[in-house]
């Protein structure tokens, strides 16, 4: 739990929505930085794939011009030989492979700089340039080997492309021998074939098979035959991975072993093992028999490359399909996240808000307040448990207000049954003092005296008595509050006058000073001013030795008037301000104890004044004096009822 310290720690220093915010962040921050790392691997993987394509889009078109370069190949080699029947298909030619050039040229404009293609190409048509410029003046061996010199530069440029496309790079097996094929196989093997034509055509139109030439086009059926092995072997790998890919390919694949072998059993019989060269095909018939493997070379080519670009779409279309999986799992789960988290969040507010509710109803005193939780989690509980503690809480408040009341009117009775014999007594005593019982003997000054004291404990007792009788009445709720219209110069100067006697005989200053803006007539209970003023005054002078008293009453605002009752008393201690009005407080210090009093005369004056919907408040100084402000309205309102 250690380790949890400071997580906990963390937490509770946290307001709920500051905790929700930090989790969701550290929630969200690593699953979007996977989701990111994710979706960038599979957008690397659509890339490469795009870029095969790429290569494939500039390959097709090259591989194009590749074959009408060799037909032009063949027909300048005859021509150049003085067969003058092919002049005119030569021109054709030449047409055709300008024609693909230029579809080349458009292309490699694209894409030539990505495919680091565009070098050689421009080599390339450099060279044909020179070639084309040269035609005219060539030997057949000449033109030959020029042809054979941009073809052999072309294969290159096909592999360059391949190589810089990712093409070689293929992850899969099945589309790699397509890729194979189509780079390397099937444009060899053409040129083979290729080359097979242009000689025999040399061949055929010096009219003799030269031994080094009859060496050569062994050579080079072999290595048709080999190539073709090779890429037979290569398919064979592929449709065994992948078998969906053999329908489409299997006839073509076998048009073109059937020319391939049949074009090499007519080199053989016709050429190879035909040492007088009696019967050397002639060169437009080896031009048309050479030119079926050829075509289908080429047909084979064209479909080997459509195939491989349907797998590599369908391969990006798979890392497409992915991707938007992906994006729309992790978004659907991040807005379920969040809206769980907000929903989480709304149920923590609600239950808060319905206990915060409960409890206020609790505190005005609702009974009907019991908290009925929505929810029912760890929250919940709490409030559950909050609920009975509340509960008991309730019975338990009720239980003191019902002791408070039946004390409260205990009180009353007994300061009543108190007050009825007590004023007997101090009837009776009073009359002794004064020698007016009929028949009486006058009393002796021992007897008088102690009557006197019977008097003065008397009185005190009933003063005790008549607080008692007050505070009982002021908590259990029955004092009334009448308003009546007063007039303050009045019933302040009746209210000072009635202690002056008190004032002079302990030889104390007393003064009231109204300033002018207080009104002539206040609306408020009168009589209960009095009361509270009447206490005060008795306090001031009760504490005070020398000095005096003073009574101001001035405006606080337009609607609050203020009485300050002030003396030069022995003031109160600071500790002791804060509870000087509660009930039997009393400052306690030894010099006081000459000082009698009940310690009820604040905590009635504070009641009153809370009746009277004003305020009091004191400011003393020990041995300096005090100062009492009273702050009432200037017309009380009683709310009804
Ligand atoms: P008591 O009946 O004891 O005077 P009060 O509630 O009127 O009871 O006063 C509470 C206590 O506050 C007093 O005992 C006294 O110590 C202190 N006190 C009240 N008024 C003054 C004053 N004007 N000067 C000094 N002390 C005062």
């Amino acid at each position: 739990m250690n380790v949890l310290k400071p997580a906990i720690r963390l937490m509770s220093r946290l307001k709920y929505p500051q905790k929700f915010l930090l989790v969701g962040i550290l929630v969200l921050i690593p699953l979007l930085v996977t989701m990111q790392q994710f979706l960038s691997k599979i957008n690397e993987d659509i890339d490469f794939a795009a870029k095969e394509q790429l290569g494939l889009t500039y390959n097709n078109p090259l591989v194009e011009f590749f074959y009408c370069l060799q037909d032009h190949a063949a027909l300048s080699v005859a021509v150049a030989s003085g067969d003058a029947a092919m002049q005119i298909a030569l021109a054709d030619q030449q047409v055709k492979v300008e024609d693909a050039m230029a579809i080349v040229d458009a292309v490699d404009q694209r894409s030539g700089a990505t495919l680091e293609a565009q070098a050689r190409w421009e080599a390339i048509k450099s060279s044909w340039n020179e070639l084309k410029a040269g035609l005219a003046n060539m030997t057949s061996s000449q033109t030959l080997e020029k042809h054979q010199a941009i073809s052999d530069a072309t294969l290159r440029l096909i592999t360059v492309v391949g190589n810089s496309s990712n093409l070689i790079l293929d992850p899969d097996i099945d589309s790699y021998y397509y890729m194979d094929t189509v780079i390397t196989k099937v444009p060899l093997a053409a040129s083979y074939l290729s080359q097979i034509r242009a000689y025999g055509t040399q061949a055929s139109e010096s009219g003799s098979l030269s031994p080094e030439t009859a060496t050569r086009l062994t050579i080079l059926d072999g290595q048709v035959s080999s190539t073709l092995d090779s890429n037979l072997e290569g398919f064979g790998y592929s449709f065994e991975l992948n078998p969906a890919l053999q329908p489409g390919l299997q006839g073509q694949i076998d048009t073109y072993v059937q020319s391939v072998r049949s074009f090499s059993e007519q080199l053989k019989t016709n050429f190879l093992q035909n040492s007088a060269g009696d019967d050397l095909m002639n060169a437009s018939e080896l031009f048309q028999k050479a030119g079926d493997p050829l075509a289908a070379n080429a047909e084979l080519y064209r479909d080997v490359a459509a195939g491989l670009d349907d797998l590599l779409q369908a391969r990006i279309g798979r890392f497409e399909v992915r991707r938007t999986l992906v994006t729309a799992t992790a978004l659907l789960g991040l807005a379920i996240a969040i809206y769980l988290l907000v929903g989480f969040y709304l149920a923590v507010q609600q239950t808060i808000r319905e206990l915060d509710e409960a409890s206020q109803r609790m505190v005005k005193g609702d009974r009907e307040w019991d908290f009925q939780p929505s929810s029912s989690d760890e929250l919940a509980q709490v409030a559950v448990s909050f609920n009975s503690i509340a509960s008991e809480l309730v019975v338990a408040r009720d239980q003191a207000l019902d002791s408070s009341r039946a004390k409260t009117s205990f009180l009353a009775n007994m300061s009543h049954e108190l007050r009825t014999p007590l004023n007997a007594i101090l009837g009776f005593s009073t009359l002794l003092s004064s020698g007016m019982v009929k028949g009486g003997v006058a009393l002796a000054a021992p007897q008088a005296d102690l009557l006197k004291k019977i008097d003065a404990n008397g009185k005190r007792l009933r003063d005790l008595i008549n607080d008692v009788l007050d505070l009982a009445k002021i908590e259990s709720g029955s004092i009334s509050v009448s308003v009546v219209p007063g007039h303050p110069r009045v019933f302040l100067e009746e209210t000072v006058s009635a202690v002056r006697s008190l004032a002079t005989s302990k030889n104390l200053q007393l003064e009231l000073n109204v300033a002018s803006d207080v009104p002539e007539v206040v609306l408020t209970d009168v009589r209960k001013v009095q009361q509270v003023v009447t206490n005060l005054l008795g306090n001031a002078l009760k504490f005070t030795e020398k000095g005096g008293v003073w009574v101001d009453v001035v405006m606080q605002d337009d609607s609050q008037w203020q009485i300050s009752i002030r003396d030069t008393g022995i003031g109160i201690p600071p500790e002791s301000l804060s509870h000087i009005f509660e009930k039997f407080s009393q400052v306690d210090e030894t010099d006081r104890r000459q000082y009698e009093g009940s310690g009820l005369g604040l905590a009635i004056v504070k009641n009153l004044v809370e009746c009277l919907r004003g305020d009091i408040r004191v400011e003393s100084q020990v041995k300096q004096g005090s100062v009492f402000t009273l702050t009432l309205p200037k017309r009380l309102e009683v709310e009804e009822g």
